[in-house]
């Protein structure tokens, strides 16, 4: 298991887990799931390192792979309150 150090953020404790990230890609989200991550025990911040993002990008790039995938529906909730 890699040693992410301590947070960027908050300085705490880092621990690596499967987490899902989310990718606008040409317009459409994508989400990579069980990407390992340092994930913060504190505050939530997520690090992911050099080679796991080179890896996801080569994911997102890859057409037929995205092609393949597993489409799940997202509901998208419009903000339309004014905000002071
Ligand atoms: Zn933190």
């Amino acid at each position: 298991m890699h040693d992410y150090g301590e947070c960027h953020v908050c300085r705490g404790r880092v621990r690596e887990k499967r987490v899902k990230q989310e990718f606008w890609v040409k317009g459409k989200l994508v989400v990579v799931k069980d990407v390992p991550a340092g994930v913060c025990v504190t505050c939530g911040e997520k690090v992911v390192r050099a080679p796991v993002g080179r890896r996801i990008a080569a994911l997102l790039g890859d057409a037929k792979r995205r092609r393949g995938a597993r489409t799940m529906t997202i509901p998208v909730i419009k903000f339309e309150t004014q905000v002071a």
